[in-house]
This record gives C-alpha cells, structure tokens and sequence, in this order.
C-alpha cells in the first residue's frame, strides 16, 4: 500500500476502497493543480487527508443519496466533494464566486468520475435566482463568513423543511450572535459538537420553518457589511 493510501485509510475508517482510490486522486490533483493556483494553504498530506478531507465528511451522517445539496463557497471542493465521494448518489451543486476555482473542479470530477452542477456566482445573486432559490433540501458550507452572514448566503437554497449546515469552530460563540438572523430568515438553530482531532468543531443545524422572506438575500456586498 502507497504511503498515502496508508495516511488515507487512517483518516478516514469509514471509506471503502473506491472512495479510497478516489481521495488519493484528489490529493494529487490537488497538489499539482496548487502550484498554478492558490487553491489551499493546506499541503502535507497528512493534514489534508484530516484538516479538509476527514472534516469536510462530518455533516455526512444528515445527508442520503438522491438529496439535494448545494455547498456554498466551495472553493477547492470543501466539504462537498469528500462528502459525494462517499455518497455519489447525492444530487450536488457547486457554487463558489471565482471561476479559478471551478475550473479546477471541473477537471477534478472528471478525473474522480463523479458528477456534480458547477455554479459560478455570488451566494447572493444565486440565492435570488429562481433557478436556486428553495431548490436544495440542504446547503453546507466551510470557512465562508460568520454565522449571521452564512445564514442569510446559505438559507435562501433550502425548501422548507429543508437543512443549512455550517462546520464552525466555536459554535456557541457564533449561535449567541446569530439569533436575529435566524428570526428574520424563518430558521431554526442547533449545534452538534463534533469529536474531532483537529479540536473545537461543530455543525449548525438551521432547519427552515417559513419560505426565506423576498428581501434576502441583499444585494452582493451588503449581508458582509451589515450582518443581520
Ligand atoms: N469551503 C472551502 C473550504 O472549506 O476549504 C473554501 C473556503 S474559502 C476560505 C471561501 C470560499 O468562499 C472562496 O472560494 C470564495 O471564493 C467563496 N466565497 C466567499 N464569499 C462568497 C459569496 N458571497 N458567494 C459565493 N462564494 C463565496
């Protein structure tokens, strides 16, 4: 076994061999494709198969094949790409705002044999796109912006009913300052601690009650400057 599928197999106990085979690739695409763009900071492949691939995985248990998913603010493909690695039958949609980063996905998919839609766009257009919006019956998103910012990028996506999940930190920190966005955006929250090696982590869990109210999300710019 390959030093790197032995790191793999470590990190991640639950994948089988062809999601195996297929974190293996994405850490070499990932690597060769970081040199000609800055996709990550994060290159030892010990702490990609734990800081992104192993903790990208973490929502995986509220997710099931033929979901809906959109991952807002992807980026190099965290945590959406780990998370159809292990459940290709998800129905994923990649959105990220810089182009560079879907083209490196595009061929990251088709390296790894998996499909996913590809949106290039800002959170806050597409959220008011018709195409879009209330389409997902779940968003998830890492390493975006601040929970009262994330709730208004990531919960227009969602039907009723429906779940945005956002990896965070300290999540009690952010929960306390949340609460307004969370009224207004007609979400319920909650928080799961995570047992994670890497240290604080958790998820939250806003469920949507009522359609997203017409004004949100603000145009482009405005849910940063001025978090509800
Ligand atoms: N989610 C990835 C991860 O955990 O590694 C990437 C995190 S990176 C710090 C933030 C990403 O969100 C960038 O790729 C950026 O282009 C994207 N982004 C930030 N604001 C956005 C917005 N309003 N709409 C869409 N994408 C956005």
């Amino acid at each position: 076994m390959s030093e790197i599928r032995a790191l793999l197999k470590k990190a991640l106990p639950e994948a089988d061999e062809r999601a195996l085979e297929r974190f293996e690739i994405y850490q070499r695409l990932l690597g060769e494709w970081n040199e000609r763009m800055n996709l990550t900071a994060i290159t030892d492949p010990e702490e990609v198969a734990q800081k992104h691939f192993a903790d990208s995985l973490a929502a995986l248990p509220y997710l099931k094949a033929g979901m809906k998913v959109i991952d807002v603010g992807t980026g190099a493909g965290f945590p959406g790409v780990p998370l159809l690695i292990m459940e290709p039958k998800l129905e994923l949609t990649l959105a990220d705002s810089l182009q560079k980063r879907l083209t490196f996905l595009e061929a990251l998919l088709r390296e790894l044999d998996l499909k996913a839609t590809l949106v290039h766009g800002r959170a806050e257009d597409l959220g008011q796109n018709r195409l879009y919006r209330e389409k997902f019956d779940a968003a998830v998103s890492r390493a975006v912006a601040n929970l009262p910012v994330l709730l208004e990028l990531t919960t227009p996506f969602v039907r009723v009913g429906g779940t945005a999940i956002a990896y965070k930190g300290d999540g009690a920190e952010e929960l306390k300052n949340a609460k307004s966005a969370a009224f207004l955006l007609h979400v319920k929250l909650r928080m799961e601690e995570l047992n994670s090696p890497l240290g604080k982590r958790c998820l939250v869990l806003a469920e949507k009650t009522e359609p997203t109210p017409k004004a949100y999300p603000r145009k482009a710019g405005t849910p940063n400057k001025r978090p509800l």
